[in-house]
């Protein structure tokens, strides 16, 4: 049977119940549940070849007893042996309708059990042939194929044997049957018995495979889960959190050919922190650390309120802002707004030659791209407007769009 596994339990559950629970063939309630919906789908999709299988030994046995029996018992025994018949044919043509599949065990127990009782009643019952050894064979045949062939559970295949045993013996009683219990018990107790085995190591190898399985479908969750996280950390900035180049070059690819398919306007803002390494030389690596986390949040702040907008660690003290579907009006009000908020920020800069706390410079670029333009020259104008930006006085922010750079400086 090919079971699949389950993530319900943990590892360590599941590697519990592989050393405790397999001997008693027999899981803890809910994961038993679970067990079984998984083994009624596929003990009936099995049944769809082992049904056909069980038929045809079916005819074969009964074609054999038919030409050995004495031709005034044949009928009589042919009558009643029949509904074993058809029996196997109901239970075989039930497992290909997908409505009786929850239902596998119970029909096909309730079969089993009827074809043994069947079987037991004429092994004692029908006048003139009883306590043959052809009728017994059948009988074997029945007890053999139902606890190690047709897919049952092992309690399950119990009941099956076991209870169309006892009902035979006492329709066999009703009808007054004399029973030969020394022929009974070579026969049919000690095929039940084999059987059982049979049930017993078959049962509990499915559920250690189901628990092999568990595990696997664990692994490779975890295995996926670490992929995921990978990936994610080989995305983002350690220092910062914020996403980085490489992170970028995936988004911006995909929003730059978006903008060419809607016509839609695309801005990147390239941020560079004023005389930072001044920041540092006065304060200290760690302050400056401190002081890029600080920008960072800020800058994150300022632009969550569109959902789009991507804040990424461009390298060393520079950030990169890629804002979807954004026009150069909109990318001046958005870049205004980062250098007031930064003022308000007011992390002091003692070395700063141009106000005494962290200032930035901004370049923006803005563009509808089309088919023939390239990123890389998309980003290049952003750097060009941020070279202006420093050029002019820093502390302010430049922008091209698409066109020779325009100069917005912010006065002070
Ligand atoms: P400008 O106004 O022209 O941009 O001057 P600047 O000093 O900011 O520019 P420069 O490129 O000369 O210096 C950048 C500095 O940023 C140098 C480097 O020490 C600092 N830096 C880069 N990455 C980090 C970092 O991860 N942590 C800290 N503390 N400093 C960094
Ligand atoms: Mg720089
Ligand atoms: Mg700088």
């Amino acid at each position: 049977m090919r079971l699949q596994g389950s993530n319900i339990l943990s590892r360590k559950q599941v590697d519990l119940l592989k050393k405790t629970r397999l001997n008693f063939v027999w899981f803890p309630k809910d994961f038993e549940r679970i067990y079984q919906q998984q083994y009624r789908q596929e003990a009936a999709y099995e049944f769809r070849y082992r049904g056909m299988i069980i038929f045809i030994l079916y005819l074969y046995l009964s074609f054999g007893i038919y030409q050995v029996l004495p031709k005034d018992h044949v009928w009589a025994w042919l009558s009643y042996y029949s509904w074993v018949g058809v029996i196997v044919l109901a239970a075989w043509m039930m497992s290909f309708i997908k409505k009786f599949t929850p239902w596998f065990d119970h029909y096909v127990c309730l079969g089993s059990a009827l074809s043994v009782a069947i079987s037991f009643i004429l092994v004692n019952s029908l006048e003139g042939i009883k306590n043959t050894a052809l009728l017994h064979t059948a009988m074997m045949y029945a007890v053999i194929i139902i606890y190690g062939f047709v897919g049952l559970r092992f309690y399950t295949a119990l009941i099956a044997g076991w209870g169309g045993g006892l009902l035979g013996l006492l329709v066999s009683k009703h009808l007054n049957a004399d029973i030969d219990w020394t022929l009974l018990n070579r026969t049919y107790t000690f095929s039940s018995f084999l059987g059982m085995s049979l049930a017993y190591f078959t049962d509990r190898q499915h559920r250690e495979n189901f628990l092999q399985n568990c595990i696997i479908e664990h692994s490779h969750l975890e295995l996926v889960q670490q992929a995921q996280q990978l990936s994610k950390l080989s995305q983002l900035d350690a220092l910062t959190g914020l996403a980085n180049r490489r992170y970028l070059d995936e988004v911006l690819e995909n929003e730059w050919h978006r903008a060419i398919r809607y016509s839609s306007p695309l801005t990147i803002m390239m941020i560079d922190i004023d005389y930072f390494k001044l920041y540092n030389d006065a304060l200290g690596h760690v302050q400056g650390d401190e002081c890029l986390k600080r920008i960072a949040l800020l800058l994150s702040t300022v632009t969550a309120e569109n959902s789009d907008t991507l804040v990424v660690r461009y390298g060393g003290e520079e950030f990169l802002l890629l804002f979807p579907r954004t026009n150069a009006e909109e990318a001046q009000q958005q870049a205004e707004r980062l250098i007031k908020e930064t003022h308000q920020l007011a992390i002091p800069h003692p070395s700063s030659f141009i106000a005494p706390y962290v200032t930035l410079s901004i370049g923006v670029a803005t563009m509808i791209p089309q088919a023939d333009e390239r990123i890389s020259e998309f980003i290049i104008s952003a750097d060009h407007a941020l070279y202006l930006a420093k050029r002019k006085g820093r502390n302010q922010y430049q922008i091209t769009n698409n066109q020779p750079t325009i100069a917005r400086a912010i006065a002070e």
